[in-house]
C-alpha cells in the first residue's frame, strides 16, 4: 500500500515541478477564474471550445501543490473531450477526492484520493475543475482582449 502511495505522491509532485499546459491560451474563447481564499489559491481555467468539444486547454494560477497539481493534471484529462464528458469526468472526480475511494482503474486521478482525509484540501484539488467547468458553462469571450484586474 505504500508504494501505491508513493506511486500517487509521485503524479502530484510531477505536476508541481512540471506543470501541463500552463499559462494563458491564446486561442481561448472561454474563460473562468476560481478562487480559494480558505488556502489561497487562485486558479483561471482557459478553453477552446468549437462545438461541443475541447480543442484546448490550459490553466495558470497560484497557490498549494494540491491545487495547483489538480489543475495541471485536470487540463490533461479534459484536452479533446466534450462538454458532457468533462462534467462526468469532474463528477468522477469529484468522487474520488469526497469518498477516497479511486476508480477501479489506476490512473493519475486516483492519485487524489488521499485528499479525502483532508476535508479542507478538498476545495484545493476541485478548484481547478470547478472553473473549468465554469468555463464550459460560461459565455464566450476573447481572451485576448481580457483585461488584467491586478
Ligand atoms: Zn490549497
Amino acid at each position: 500500500m505504500s508504494d501505491l502511495s508513493d506511486l500517487y505522491q509521485q503524479v502530484i509532485l510531477d505536476h508541481n515541478r512540471r506543470p501541463r499546459n500552463r499559462g494563458k491560451l491564446p486561442t481561448a474563447n472561454r474563460v473562468a477564474h476560481g478562487d480559494n481564499p480558505t488556502c489561497g489559491d487562485q486558479c483561471s481555467v482557459y478553453l477552446q471550445l468549437e462545438g461541443d468539444r475541447i480543442k484546448d486547454i490550459s490553466f495558470d494560477g497560484s497557490g498549494c501543490a494540491i491545487s495547483q497539481a489538480s489543475a495541471s493534471l485536470m487540463t490533461t484529462q479534459l484536452k479533446g473531450k466534450t462538454a458532457a464528458e468533462a462534467e462526468k469526468l469532474f463528477k468522477d472526480f469529484h468522487e474520488i477526492v469526497t469518498s477516497g475511494h479511486p476508480p477501479e482503474e489506476i490512473s493519475d486521478v486516483a492519485a487524489f484520493a488521499g485528499v479525502h482525509a483532508f476535508p479542507a484540501r478538498i476545495k484545493c484539488a476541485t478548484l481547478g475543475w470547478h472553473a473549468a467547468i465554469n468555463a464550459l458553462k460560461g459565455d464566450p469571450v476573447d481572451a485576448t482582449t481580457e483585461t488584467h484586474k491586478d
